[in-house]
């Protein structure tokens, strides 16, 4: 039985990780990178990283590039459907944010996993976030 014992559990908007997917998806086959915020312990938006190239390392050296702003981590796509971590993607781990995820194939609800800073896998709860709209007129 795997326990999960991360210190600062993370839980992550449906609608985020569905528009995650959708766009992994229409990007593929070329790679798609992007970077997590949050709202309080809920990760409710994702900023695309542009220019996206189209192998795996380029993606990543996407992320790397970025300036060190106010993220909690850092998603990419694996088109091949592999979900595990290059060495590559281990050093963007533990430089930049505590949490990521990547996608593959064929980008449905349980083809995606979510790792720590190490590496290590981590659970990220799937719960309905109720998005604000600023300009609400009712
Ligand atoms: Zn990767």
């Amino acid at each position: 039985m795997s326990v999960d014992n991360y210190s600062y559990p993370m839980k992550i908007a449906k609608d985020t990780l569905v528009f995650i997917l959708e766009v992994s998806r229409s990007s593929a086959p070329e790679e798609f990178a992007g970077m997590l915020q949050s709202t309080g312990d809920i990760i409710s938006e994702v900023v695309i990283v542009p220019g996206t190239e189209s192998s795996d390392e380029s993606a990543v050296m996407q992320l790397f590039m970025l300036p060190n702003i106010s993220m909690v981590g850092t998603v990419h796509s694996h088109p091949s459907g592999n979900l595990r971590p290059s060495a590559i993607d281990l050093e963007l781990f533990d430089r930049k944010g505590m949490y990521h995820i990547i996608v593959g194939a064929p980008y449905n609800m349980s083809s995606w996993a979510c790792y720590n800073s190490k590496g290590e896998k981590v659970r990220l709860e799937v719960v309905e976030y109720e998005f604000k709209e600023e300009n609400e007129e009712w």
